[in-house]
């Protein structure tokens, strides 16, 4: 399977193009493409296409994958609502796979993370902590976010109404906080705490090598080249 790679000069593109030359996936480079490099070509002749960019150029990369009609793997965090709308509407046409983190430890966290908000409550205050390198240009991380989704899913209310991100003043009953780190070389690390009355109970995961993110990549798109159009997850993927 020929894999086209957008980002290929960052961080991710990167460890992504050393994790493919290795031999270990039933996968070659079919195109590495950086920010001026020719996406059309690479659209019309790989067979899936993963992106680690920027949250601009994944719209764009959405656009393609529609006209081409080409499975689409993202794992570029910070999109806002028009970038999420452009992979809705690419995934009418084609098979889009979108997850924040492409780790499968992180996804196993999240469930962990829904099922002990849904049994700890309600005197069980929830914070998310995650340090990232200095480098990382979205706050909070999209992990965090989607850990922050998880546990208000098992509290059976919505991120948007109870995220706190000030920490200033007494904490609001019932909020989910979220507090970031950004400095040296931290791949990416994310802890829930759930703070109760005389213990606290902590959920966390530690990346120390990127290489954990390319291979999760890797995995979608050798699953999403045979599913039909329609936006999916690495839930869909794991069956988590
Ligand atoms: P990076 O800054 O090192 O690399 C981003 C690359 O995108 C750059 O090389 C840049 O040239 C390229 N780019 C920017 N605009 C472009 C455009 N218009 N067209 C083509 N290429 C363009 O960043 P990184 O550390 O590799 O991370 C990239 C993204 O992946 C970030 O959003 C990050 O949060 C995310 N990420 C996700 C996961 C995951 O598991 N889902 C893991 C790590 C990083």
């Amino acid at each position: 399977m020929k894999i086209g790679i957008l980002g290929a000069d960052g961080r991710m593109g990167r460890t992504l193009a050393q994790e493919i030359i290795s031999g270990r996936h039933d996968a070659e480079i079919g195109a590495a493409v950086g920010r001026h490099g020719d996406k059309e070509a690479a659209f019309r002749i790989c067979d899936v296409m993963i992106d680690f960019t920027s949250a601009q150029a994944c719209a764009e990369h959405a656009l393609l994958a529609q006209q081409h009609q080409k499975p689409l793997v993202v794992g570029t965090t910070g999109l806002g609502a028009a970038e999420e709308g452009a992979l809705l509407s690419a995934s009418r046409k084609t098979a889009v796979f979108y997850a924040a983190n492409m780790s499968l430890g992180v996804n196993l966290l999240l469930s962990l993370v829904e099922q002990a908000a849904a049994k700890l409550v309600p005197e069980f205050d929830i914070e998310i902590f995650e340090a990232h390198h200095r480098h990382k240009a979205d706050a909070p991380s999209g992990t965090a976010l989607a850990l922050g989704r998880a546990a208000a899913k098992g509290r059976k209310v919505k991120l948007d109404e109870v995220m706190i991100l000030d920490r200033a003043g007494q904490r609001k009953a019932g909020g989910i906080g979220i507090s970031s780190f950004r400095g040296g070389d931290v791949v990416g690390e994310h802890t829930v705490t759930f703070a109760g009355p005389g213990e606290r109970l902590e959920l966390a995961h530690k990346a120390s090598d990127r290489a954990i993110f390319a291979r999760g990549a890797i995995k979608a798109a050798l699953w999403l080249k045979d599913q039909p159009a329609g936006l999916y997850s690495m839930r869909d993927m794991l069956g988590v």
